[in-house]
């Protein structure tokens, strides 16, 4: 069998990795990523190996700081700066028109580019060390549950890439928001870490699920806003979201496990439970999203059962990944 590959602190050497044309996994306030030099076709090329990624699916670049982005951007609206200007760094995902450097793989022959600067320290220290982009989809099998803790990269992709770099658990626990952004629209294309209504506070109302200026025929949707994909971030386990008011239940032959955002009555019902946040708080309730779903999802279950999360803020983004993760494999 091969090898897991070494998960440690050290910087430097991921760093060192990334500049040699490596694959590295690293910590953000998100999720786990799974980084390659941007502008290094090759190493993107294996982003896309071992995640099983399909190429259509583009990639978000990460940055330092601003000044990276010219060699990556063409320009910025106006409103994309304010969106920067209060987000960045944080969960903030931006589509802007690309440079001739940044290589089709990574945009899957778009001619825009995603971009953001994590919210996370030791991730802002990786890039500036390495010194270039940083290309990083989540670092997972493609359409399986985002890792928010190394333990979680190491055992679904920890023999097929060079390092992980140990960034601890992730402070948000959800993808970023990605906004695409023209001197006229802003758009949002993947509801996430950052809540709609924060968005508008900044530049008024916003649409959602629609790239602007893209017609939205069924075969160019997942071109022009994976992520949207119909299945996606789910378990193995058949998941079923469910209401509050309408519990489903088990009767000792076929095991259900309950995810919920916030402690309920009904817990006795269910196989097991997995309550993400006893203090009824949705930003908590992200912050563990992730790692209890694959709790439920290794518990050996016949089903999960999800509350539907209140519809604001937060709860807005995981009602939409509880709604991927319910598609059934078809
Ligand atoms: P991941 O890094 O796996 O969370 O996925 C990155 C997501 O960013 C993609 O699935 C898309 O939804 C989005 N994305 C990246 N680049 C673009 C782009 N040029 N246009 C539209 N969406 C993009
Ligand atoms: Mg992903």
């Amino acid at each position: 069998m091969t090898r897991i590959c070494d998960i440690g602190k050290d910087v430097s050497r991921a760093a060192k990795l990334l500049r040699e044309g490596g694959v590295v996994a690293f910590g953000t306030e998100t999720v786990y990523g799974l980084g390659a030099n941007a502008f290094d076709p090759r190493a993107v090329a294996r982003v896309f190996e071992v995640k099983r990624r399909p190429t259509f699916d583009p990639l978000i670049v990460h940055v330092a700081d601003r000044e990276q982005l010219v060699d990556l951007v063409a320009s910025i609206p106006s409103q994309a700066e304010l969106l920067m200007d209060r987000f960045w760094p944080g969960p903030l995902t931006v589509i802007l028109p690309k440079t001739d450097r940044v290589p089709d793989l990574v945009t899957s022959g778009l001619d825009t580019v995603a971009v953001r600067i994590p919210g996370h320290a030791q991730a802002i220290q990786l890039l500036r060390e390495a010194g270039v982009p940083v290309a990083a989809p989540s670092a997972n099998p493609f359409g399986l549950i985002s890792p928010t803790l190394a333990e979680h990269v190491a055992s679904q992709l920890g023999t097929l890439i060079d390092y992980i770099l140990d960034g601890g658990p992730c402070d948000v626990g959800l993808e970023s928001t990605v906004v695409a952004v023209t001197e006229s629209e802003t758009s949002v294309l993947r509801l996430g870490g950052v809540p709609v209504e924060e968005i508008e506070a900044v530049i008024g109302s916003v649409s959602i699920g629609h790239t602007p200026g893209a017609v939205e025929v069924e075969s160019t949707t997942a071109r022009r806003a994976p992520g949207m994909l119909a299945r996606h971030y789910a378990p193995q386990t058949p998941l079923r979201i469910v209401h509050e008011a309408d519990p489903a239940t088990f009767d000792g032959n076929f095991r259900v496990g309950l995810l919920t955002a916030f402690p309920t009555p009904h817990a006795d019902r269910f196989a097991t439970v997995e309550v993400l946040s006893h203090a009824r708080d949705l930003r908590e309730s992200a912050a563990n999203f992730c790692a209890a779903l694959r709790r439920l999802d290794a518990a050996g279950l016949d089903e999960i059962a999800a509350f539907r999360f209140p519809d604001e803020g937060l709860g807005r983004a995981l009602n939409d990944r509880l709604k991927r993760a319910a598609v059934c494999r078809g």
